[in-house]
């Protein structure tokens, strides 16, 4: 992509602007009559306080300068000031590793693509979220760090950590699921593994960016109190322990007004409350105005320059609600001119992307890029994803693991099976160098001495191939499929959805599987007792058509690049599965808690349900999920016990919770065990339970381990509407350790008294 200079693109522009702005004060508007820069200028010393340099650079642009820098001068490059060696933001897509950055995912994903990008797939969000394991997403927002390092860019445009609230959401895919507790820890570590390679992260979309439906025109209302515990504690963490560089706005409006010129939102709460030093980067296309965008505290527009003058020029671009160029630097110095716009302001603006170039090392140390992607060592973080974020839901009679022994015949059999779908579709979906399908990893697994394996499609993906899109062409392919399932030992079905399906631009129409898939489960299930199904989706899928008769069902969500070798060795028990449900599994979408409320009415959607998102609706409310928060299946077995709680000495409200976990079954398994909170006694309704920490723990056969979690007054804490602030109502509290939200094992009081 080539880099346009926005200094000389606006010296026309500004020429004839330059008299009314003369009686600007305090900056020059002309960057030829400028001096040149000393070659010792403070802000070029890389042993300076980040602070000093942002203030001897700011101290040194024109208002051209600083207006020139709110925007974009490309696709994903932010804009540069060469005069003073300001280096351009070059970011990526993500957050699953590196996507084309030429143009919109639309324009860059097909196979004509302008610019052909190759990178690691790592698994989507949702497998990620699903592995409960910290340092695991650290690493792999490391290796993404790396990548996008190699290929010569700055910035990665994740992690996504909005919350799945309704289970239709084009993009659950992509988030870490339903609880805000998990998605803030998961939100950290990827944002500690970016930037310890000196990439920009940026923790997206603030806020509430929970359903694509109209996302530019879409109003949410939510009150106080859901928004700051559900909608914002994993920015909240990303920010205050992530120490994030940079957090995106989103698309559609909170309460009234556009994401990206929220006061209450950039400005009182992320800026104030959650004290975000960073920069406010708006989501593409979604910045509706100047002063109001510039003075919500929304600090960089994309993308910019030609890229977006030709994108918007686009009727589709613009049906969809895609906005204008805003902030390009004309505009904003009308409007600093017309006294909308305060120098102050921008100065914020702009120091505070200042201030990232400075954090993240591209100012002293450029990357330049040419280095390897995808290597073996990334390819493994992503295969270690993938295996560990597989959730076992049912295994009855141990029909897994398959024991290749005594199994000769698998017929692998769906939609899923003989491709590798690897993620959803939109921004976030990465083109891998290589991508095994299951049927292939499984025939690699089984190997030339194993089990026979035989393929049947058993029914298109719908969408996918007209020919086979018909009633008829499925009634044909089902039967197929049954006859090789009743002529094999045991069958595997891999079924499930794909990007065109589930994708960011739009939400998925029904919870129910595609087209054909229930009935050829049915089908296969009638013909072979010794029926695995696999769901390879983001969202939950109705199952409750044939769920009663599967022995044995796994979800492996999107699992990147590596998910086809990682089902395979979860199948043929080389690893045990771990995963563990990052969102409850509703029997029926009429079941879920904001079904009543999606998509809104005339552009409107009511959070109406409040803070009962999830397993805090359905554990409260008792209503039966299909499968709940929190659950998962192994090949071994675990036992709870030894529940103790200690308020830490000299610690003000702070406490020590200590459990045994011990292996009790005969092989080696990691279990997540879960610490919720239950508040039964304070002023305000709550949940009946919520998580408040967890720990995956690898043990050998007949291991024992002791956890500790910590617990502070803010894990006892509700947002108390009345006072704007957290509170915790003096008491006593029960502290229940289990291995979902439903399965609580241990519990014990812990009381606050002061
Ligand atoms: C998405 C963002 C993405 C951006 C750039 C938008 O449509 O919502 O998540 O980073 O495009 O591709």
């Amino acid at each position: 992509m080539r880099n346009v200079r926005p200094s000389q693109t606006l010296a026309a522009v500004l020429f004839v602007a330059l008299i009314p702005l003369a009686d600007i004060p305090a900056s020059n508007l002309c960057n030829a009559a400028e001096p040149p820069v000393p070659a010792n200028a403070p802000y070029r010393n890389p042993n300076l306080a980040v602070e000093k340099r942002v203030a001897d650079l700011l101290g040194r642009m024109t208002l051209e300068e600083k207006a020139t820098m709110l925007s974009g001068s490309g696709w994903m490059e932010s804009a540069p000031i060469d005069r003073l060696g300001i280096p351009a933001i070059k970011m990526a897509d993500g957050p699953m590793g590196v996507r084309s950055w030429a143009g919109s995912s639309a324009a860059t994903s097909g196979a004509n693509a302008a610019v052909r990008v190759e990178s690691t797939a790592f698994p989507s969000g949702i497998a990620m979220a699903a592995t409960w394991n910290l340092d695991l997403v650290q690493r792999e927002g490391q290796a993404i760090g790396q990548e996008v390092k190699a290929l010569g860019r700055d910035m990665i445009l994740g992690p996504t950590v909005n919350i799945n609230r309704i289970p239709l959401w084009g993009r659950n895919f992509e988030g870490y699921g339903e609880d805000p507790y998990l998605a803030g820890r998961l939100g950290v570590s990827y944002v500690r593994g970016v930037q310890s390679e000196g990439v920009i992260p940026s923790v997206k979309h603030l806020a509430a960016n929970n359903e694509e439906f109209e996302r530019h025109r879409l109003d949410e209302t939510i009150d106080e109190r859901t928004l700051h515990e559900i909608y914002l504690p994993a920015f909240k963490a990303s920010v205050q322990e992530g120490h994030a560089w940079a957090v995106m706005s989103a698309y559609q409006k909170v309460n009234g007004v556009h994401c990206a010129e929220s006061v209450p939102l950039l400005t009182d709460i992320l800026k104030k409350e959650l004290g975000f030093k960073g920069f406010v980067i708006s989501d593409w296309g979604s910045t509706y105005s100047t002063a109001p965008t510039v003075n919500a505290g929304m600090d960089l527009e994309m993308p910019g320059g030609p890229p977006m003058q030709a994108w918007l020029k686009n009727p589709r671009t613009q049906q969809s609600g895609n906005s204008d160029g805003w902030l390009i630097a004309d505009k904003v110095v009308a409007e600093l001119k017309a006294g909308k716009i305060t120098e102050a302001t921008l100065n914020d603006n702009v120091g505070r992307i200042l201030r990232v170039i400075f954090l993240s090392g591209i100012f002293d140390h450029p990357h330049t890029g040419g280095g390897e992607v995808d290597t073996p060592a990334q390819r493994a973080v992503a295969l270690e994803g993938a295996t560990e974020g597989i959730v076992l839901l049912k295994n009855e009679g141990n029909l897994l693991p398959l024991n290749p022994r005594r199994i000769h015949s698998i017929a692998v059999i769906g939609p899923d099976a003989a491709v590798a779908r690897t993620g959803g579709g939109g921004s976030s979906l990465v083109r891998s160098k290589t991508a095994i399908a299951p049927l292939d990893a499984i025939r690699e697994r089984a190997g030339a001495s194993g089990p026979t394996i035989r393929y049947a499609l058993g029914v298109g993906m719908e969408g996918e191939n007209p020919v086979l899109d018909t009633g008829e062409a499925r009634a044909a392919s089902i039967q197929g499929a049954a006859d090789l399932a009743a002529n094999s030992d045991v069958a595997i079905l891999i079924v499930g959805r794909y990007s065109k399906l589930e994708s960011e631009g739009f939400d998925v129409k029904t919870m129910d599987l595609p087209a054909g898939q229930d009935e050829l489960i049915e089908a296969v299930e009638k013909a072979n007792p010794h029926t695995i199904v696999v769901l390879n989706t983001g969202d939950p899928v109705t199952m409750t058509r044939w769920i009663d008769k599967t022995p044995a069902l796994l979800d492996m969500w999107y699992g990147g690049e590596e998910g086809g070798r990682a089902i395979a060795a979860i199948l043929f028990g080389d690893a045990n599965p771990s995963g563990k449900l990052p969102v409850t599994l509703p029997k029926r979408f009429e079941d879920s808690p904001a079904s009543v409320h999606y998509p809104g009415e005339n552009l409107h959607v009511d959070y109406a349900e409040g803070i009962y998102v999830g397993y805090r609706y359905y554990d409260t409310k008792h209503v039966e999920p299909q499968f709940p928060f929190g659950f998962g299946l192994s090949y071994t077995k675990f036992a709870l016990s030894d529940l103790r709680i200690s308020q830490v000495k000299g610690g003000n409200a702070v406490w020590s919770v200590t459990a045994n976990v011990r292996n009790t079954g005969n092989r080696a398994g990691a279990e997540v065990v879960q610490l919720y909170v239950h508040d039964g006694h304070a002023k305000i309704d709550r949940p009946e339970r919520e998580l408040k920490g967890f720990h995956r723990v690898e043990l050998e056969a007949g291991e024992s381990k002791s956890l500790r979690f910590t617990l502070d007054r803010a894990a006892l804490s509700y947002w108390n509407p009345a006072t704007h602030a957290w509170t915790a109502d003096l008491g006593q509290f029960e502290i229940e350790i289990g291995d979902s939200s439903r399965d609580i094992r241990l519990k014990a009081p812990l009381t606050l008294a002061n």
